[in-house]
Parts: C-alpha cells; sequence; structure tokens
C-alpha cells in the first residue's frame, strides 16, 4: 500500500517537473497560471490533468483540438514515480529518501531542459549545491552514501574547476566553447552531494556514454566531433552509473 502511496507522489512532482521543463527556460513563473495546451492554448481540464492516468485515457491527445501530446509528459511521470519506489524501497521512510526524491526532481529537470534548451539554470543547480552542503551537518546519514563537511567542499570546488579547466584549454586549442559553466556548476553541485571522490568516476562515466552515444551519428556523419553537445544530462546519466556502482559497493562491504 505505501509504495502505491509512493508511486502516485512520485507521479504528481513528475507532472510537477513537466511544468518546470516547459516553463522554466521562458523564464515564464512555475507556480502561475494553470496549464494549457501548447496547440490551441485552452487550459487543460482538472480531470484531464491527473498524471500519467490521463495520458492514457486521452490517448496522448489534447480533449479541444486532438494534438498529439510528447511521450515525454509520459515518461518525465513515469522515472519520478519509479525512481520515488525506487529509493523508497532502499531507505525505507528516512532522511536519505527525502533527499534522493529531491534530486531526483531537479535531475530530471536538468536533463530535459539541457537536451533540448543547452542551458542549465541557476536556480536549479545552486539549491542543489546549498542541500548538498547543508545536509553534511546531520551526522546520522550513511557515511559511505554522503561525504562529511569538508569532502563535500573539496567536492564542490573540484567539480566546478575541473569542467572550468577543460573548457578553459579547449577554448585555447580550438577557440570555441565545447561545455557551458552550467555544465561546471552541475559537477560541482553533485561534488557537494557525494564528495571529491565521485568526480572522476562521474567525468569517466558521463565522458564514455556521450561517446558511445555519438558514435551512431559520427559515422552516418550527420555530426561531427565539434558539433556542440549539452553535457548536462550526460553528467546526470554519469551520477546515476556512480550511484548503482556505490549501491554495489556498499551493499559488498556490508
Ligand atoms: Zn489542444
Amino acid at each position: 500500500m505505501s509504495y502505491i502511496i509512493v508511486f502516485i507522489l512520485g507521479s504528481i512532482w513528475g507532472s510537477f517537473s513537466n511544468v518546470c521543463i516547459h516553463r522554466m527556460p521562458y523564464n515564464e513563473g512555475v507556480a502561475k497560471g494553470r496549464s494549457y495546451c501548447p496547440n490551441c492554448k485552452k487550459q487543460i481540464r482538472w480531470y484531464d490533468n491527473v498524471p500519467i492516468f490521463s495520458y492514457v485515457i486521452l490517448k496522448a491527445k489534447c480533449r479541444d483540438c486532438s494534438a498529439k501530446i510528447s511521450i515525454k509528459y509520459l515518461l518525465v511521470e513515469l522515472i519520478c514515480a519509479l525512481s520515488f519506489v525506487w529509493f523508497f524501497y532502499l531507505f525505507g521512510l528516512s532522511l536519505t529518501t527525502l533527499l534522493f526524491f529531491i534530486l531526483t526532481i531537479f535531475f530530471i529537470i536538468i536533463f530535459f531542459i539541457d537536451l533540448k534548451h543547452f542551458i542549465i539554470p541557476n536556480e536549479l543547480t545552486f539549491p542543489l549545491m546549498v542541500i548538498g552542503l547543508v545536509k553534511t551537518f546531520d551526522p546520522n546519514l550513511n557515511q559511505y552514501l554522503f561525504p562529511n563537511f569538508f569532502n563535500s567542499v573539496i567536492g564542490g570546488v573540484a567539480g566546478y574547476s575541473i569542467i572550468w579547466m577543460i573548457i578553459f584549454i579547449y577554448k585555447k586549442l580550438r577557440n570555441k566553447e565545447g561545455m557551458g559553466l552550467g555544465d561546471a556548476k552541475l559537477l560541482s553541485a553533485i561534488g557537494f552531494w557525494f564528495g571529491w571522490i565521485s568526480i572522476p568516476f562521474i567525468l569517466f562515466f558521463s565522458s564514455f556514454v556521450a561517446l558511445a552515444l555519438a558514435i551512431p551519428s559520427l559515422i552516418d556523419k550527420s555530426k561531427n566531433l565539434s558539433s556542440q553537445i549539452p553535457f548536462g544530462p550526460y553528467l546526470v546519466l554519469g551520477c546515476v552509473l556512480y550511484l548503482l556502482l556505490l549501491e554495489k559497493i556498499i551493499l559488498y562491504l556490508n
């Protein structure tokens, strides 16, 4: 029963994430006004705004103009709901679970905004940094998972500096920007959350995923190596891979 409640809670936050993904890049207020159809601009009725459920009932079409509703809405709600259930399964009713709920929401919003707009808003990375640092003051959190204060600060500084240096060197060599400072702030936030030790792993994992996904389009020449890529989504995926690996290590240690 509690898993069903957590699933519903996750899908509601997933629905809220959808609103952020679609409004934040345009500086539209997240809390302002009801959701509307991007095609006919008609307000969405409350009973058509139920996460996951409405998407299925409406068969992915707007009730007013029958415009197709992107599967991305459903995906975001499902990913959020399933992640919530997963963390609740791992850590039960605890501060750790709450922290991972928050991280899930931020990661989902960052992933989809950066993927489409090539930006990571400071409104997302700055709060993540603060939460990552503040949580180190709770001594009861899992010490393998979350670093102590100094480790966290070093992680935050290292995460920012490394990407800043990559940008700097890349600019000197090729006279253009490969990554943005948004990526630096995101890796800094991750450093604050998981400590300096996470930085090399996550850089490695995210570069690996980025390269693996880029190979098909490099082969058919639709992109070349100098094409700009949004690196934020890869950092998010890299961090998820790191956490999965860490979970295995922690289980092994226990
Ligand atoms: Zn419509």
